[in-house]
């Protein structure tokens, strides 16, 4: 909830105002999981609190730590059941935490492992919280970054994104900037016009993985909906009434998306625009047979690209050895579980 509502919900109720800042920052300041542990609230009203509301927090259900660089991966389990996945990165800048938008997700995207079982449903805008607070509190740290590419497309969520995004820099929460969010996209395209003339000065990722209609309709069926032309058309949009430049996601494919012809359609794709191309060697998942581009392929790849200007980096693989791609935890515990 706004603190607005907050207010409101508690006047009705007859609390004192100030009570509903002071729930407030237990809430989105010190991230606590229970009404309990807020000190400094009268038994009785954390009586009527927990009667009255439904606090959605997450907890901890695994959490496995990569031996080579740190990074952890959580395995969460919401208030009904349904387990999330999120990762936390150690960065020189500071941590950078990847949280999960959906139970599932409905893309169906094919290298990718959160879309394997479907869509169960969305995350609300506190459940995203949630997973933040749970992983600074476990891990005793404070999150600088967050990125929105995790479980599920954020945009086939947008109204509780969109709450989620106006909460997590409110300075008297967590107070997370703008500037140092990332939320990824398919390429859903009426949203992401909706998105850029809100103005928020956050990141825009779009996942594009391949420069051809028919390729990226093979290996993304939202493609088949809103095409390259489309997507690319809301981007120029994006860039020009945001200012922010877009943060394009290409995976590397062994032999599909990764030769000289894809990358010289990309340059021309992209030509002209404020942007940046991330190159993702695809992780593996147990379920489809990708390989990951070698990286000489990958080299001469982003040469291409920066041969006609293009800013390129190659995204440095961290979790390695944790199952930390996409959906990867969650059904690998599903399945112990024969689910
Ligand atoms: N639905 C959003 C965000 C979640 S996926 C989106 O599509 O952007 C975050 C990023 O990881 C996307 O670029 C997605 O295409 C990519 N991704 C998913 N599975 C992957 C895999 N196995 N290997 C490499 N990248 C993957």
């Amino acid at each position: 909830m706004y603190p607005d509502e907050i207010r409101s919900a508690f006047s009705d109720l007859g609390f004192a105002p100030f009570r509903a800042s002071q729930v407030f920052e237990w809430l989105h300041k010190k991230g606590v999981g229970a009404f309990e542990e807020m000190t400094n609230v009268s038994k009785a009203q954390i009586e009527v609190l927990n009667k009255e509301f439904d606090l959605r927090s997450c907890r901890i259900e695994n959490k496995c730590v990569s031996k080579l660089d740190g990074t952890v991966k959580y395995l969460f389990r919401l208030i009904d059941g349904e387990l999330i996945e999120s990762v936390l990165m150690k960065y020189k800048y500071g941590y950078s935490f990847c949280i999960s938008t959906q139970v599932g997700c409905k893309m169906g995207c094919r290298f990718c492992a959160s879309t394997l079982n479907g869509v169960v449903r969305s995350l609300t805008a506190s459940e995203m919280l949630s997973q933040i607070h749970a992983a600074q509190n476990d891990e005793n740290v404070r999150i600088s970054h967050v990125v929105l590419m995790g479980m599920g497309e954020p945009l086939d969520n947008y109204d509780n994104v969109l709450r989620f995004l106006d909460l997590v820099g409110h300075e008297k929460g967590l107070c997370i900037s703008m500037r140092n969010i990332s939320v990824s996209t398919c390429g859903i395209v009426p949203k992401m016009y909706d998105l850029a003339d809100r103005k928020y000065q956050l990141t825009l990722s779009v996942s594009l993985h391949a420069p051809f209609d028919d390729m990226r309709s093979e290996i993304m069926p939202i493609n088949r909906k809103y095409p390259l032309s489309e997507v690319i058309k809301a981007c120029r949009y994006y860039c020009k009434t945001t200012n922010r430049r877009i943060s394009f996601e290409y995976s590397m494919i062994s032999g599909l998306n990764d030769t000289d012809e894809c990358a010289g359609e990309l340059c021309k794709l992209l030509k002209g625009m404020l942007c940046h191309v991330n190159l993702i060697p695809v992780n593996n998942v147990r379920e489809n047979n990708f390989e990951k581009s070698d990286s000489n392929r990958i080299e001469r790849f982003r040469q291409i690209l920066e041969g006609s200007g293009l800013n390129v980096t190659v995204r440095r693989s961290l979790g390695g050895d944790i199952d930390a791609s996409c959906g990867q935890l969650r059904n690998n515990h599903l399945k112990r579980q024969g689910g």
